[in-house]
């Protein structure tokens, strides 16, 4: 499915189709955007005539490594790795790194090209980059993990510092991968450059929330959406797809906020517990014991695993994507309108189909895309940046407050950005205009580079 889009911009676009052929999740990103900026370029010819959009879709730096590892039985195995240096008109580069085999320069253009506006609406000095690797951390050894971060980081540390670009997690990369990566990081440069990378541990320079922050701040953008429709998460039957650090997270909220969770999900199923969803039991499987979702019935006997199942056939008036790209299309979405959902918060980066969005836009459903509505991890690392360099570190109680403020107002610019341009209340307008023109205006005010 594609909309109409402003002519000069579909020229645009079909000149980004044929300079990167096959990238496929990197075109319906960049599409995504362009579709909504005709009436932003027709407010800001200058715009139009420093070709801001030419240059802003083409990347500043790619570029690609090879990662070479032995495996525990002394075996050579071969990665890629990648980092995509988008944008720095802002700041330093800033996004995560995903460790995931799906994982191709489409998918780490496609995450890094979002990552410029989500870190514009932030309002935090901050670039966007992303990078990754096609490695599946699944079934590897403690051990392997952290010679595969170890030899990632050797090639990576060329391109990276705390004022240059600084990346953080993403799928498969947590709180451990981070940590090896920023052991390997400092033995190479023999500097202890807390600032360099974020997602890191309490005890060498990480920041409190960070952990909770892309599940939290989804949820508390949910709830301004909610609020706007004199609405609250209060007795709310809700849904969560995935069951990594951004659903865990997610589900905690909404919890604390009066909601329930009766579904998450993994690769391989779905738990169905319509009594809610038992966190403390997911963080035990997913977070202390690596295991799969499917094992959650083994202790709980009155939930469903529904293996291969469909999250978004389960009834629900919020729903909160937050596992992959492309997990939510079309027919879901009108499923879910169907059922009564009222409100759906992106947890993850770009896991509705264009199809699906529309559903939504059209069915007046509350949609906060993923770049609004899942900015709190990336602007928590921004935080984490500032204590680092101020050598501080700040309460749980105070970052969370500084998180729930951020998220307060991206979703008050995307709101007032998407009634300037004529289309009140739709937040993928007003997620891509607001984004959009906070780097627009810096990259006009820096020249032609
Ligand atoms: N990977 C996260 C995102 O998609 C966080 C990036 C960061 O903290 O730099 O925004």
């Amino acid at each position: 499915m594609t909309t109409k889009m402003d002519v000069k911009l579909e020229t645009v676009y079909q000149d980004v189709l044929k300079r990167n052929p096959g990238e496929v999740e990197f075109h319906q990103a960049v599409r995504e955007v362009l579709e909504t900026l005709g009436p932003v370029l027709a407010k800001y010819p200058e715009f139009r005539d420093r070709k801001i959009i030419e240059r802003i879709c083409e990347p500043e730096r790619q570029i690609i490594f090879r990662v070479p590892w032995q495996d525990d039985r002394g075996e050579v195995q071969i990665n890629r790795g990648f980092r995509v240096q988008y944008n720095s008109s802002l700041g330093p580069y800033k996004g995560g790194l995903r460790f995931h085999p799906s994982v191709y320069l489409g998918i780490i253009k496609f995450l890094g090209f979002e990552q410029i506006f989500k870190n514009a609406l932030t309002g935090l000095p901050i670039g966007g980059g992303k990078g990754g690797s096609d490695f599946d951390p699944k079934g590897k050894s403690d051990n392997e993990v952290m010679r595969f971060c170890q030899s990632f980081m050797t090639e990576l540390m060329r391109y990276i510092g705390e004022h240059t670009d600084v990346p953080a997690g993403d799928i498969g990369v947590g709180g451990r991968e981070i940590g090896y990566m920023f052991g390997q990081y400092k033995r190479l440069t023999s500097r202890y450059e807390a600032g360099v990378l974020t997602g890191k541990g309490l005890d060498y320079g990480g920041s409190l929330v960070r952990t909770e922050a892309t599940g939290y701040g989804a949820t508390f953008f949910v709830k301004e959406m909610l609020e706007v429709r004199k609405d609250s998460f209060a007795g709310k039957t809700c849904t969560v797809s995935g069951s990594g650090n951004v659903a865990i997270y997610t589900i905690e909220k909404i919890h604390q906020l009066g909601g329930k969770v009766v579904a998450c999900s993994d690769s391989n199923g779905v738990i169905h517990d319509d009594k809610g969803i038992d966190l403390d039991l997911v963080k035990q499987l997913k977070e202390v014991e690596r295991r799969r979702i499917k094992d959650y019935v083994e202790y709980r006997k009155h939930a469903r695993y529904l293996p291969g199942g469909n999250i978004w056939e389960i009834p629900c008036q919020v729903a909160m994507p937050s596992a992959t790209q492309n997990e939510l299309n079309g027919k879901d979405a009108a499923l879910l309108v169907k059922n009564g959902c009222i409100a759906v918060g992106e947890g993850a980066n770009m896991p509705t189909t264009p199809e699906g969005a529309k559903v939504f836009l059209d069915a007046k459903v509350a949609y906060g895309p993923g770049k609004a509505a899942n900015a709190g991890g990336v602007a928590t690392s921004a935080l984490e940046m500032q204590q680092n360099a101020s050598r501080d570190s700040w309460t749980f109680d105070y970052t969370e407050k500084r998180l729930a403020n951020i998220m307060k107002n991206i979703h008050q610019n995307c709101w007032d950005a998407a009634e300037e341009f004529g289309a009140k209340g739709n937040y993928v307008v007003g997620a891509n205009t607001a984004g959009f023109i906070r780097v627009a205006k810096a990259m006009v005010a820096h020249g032609l580079i």
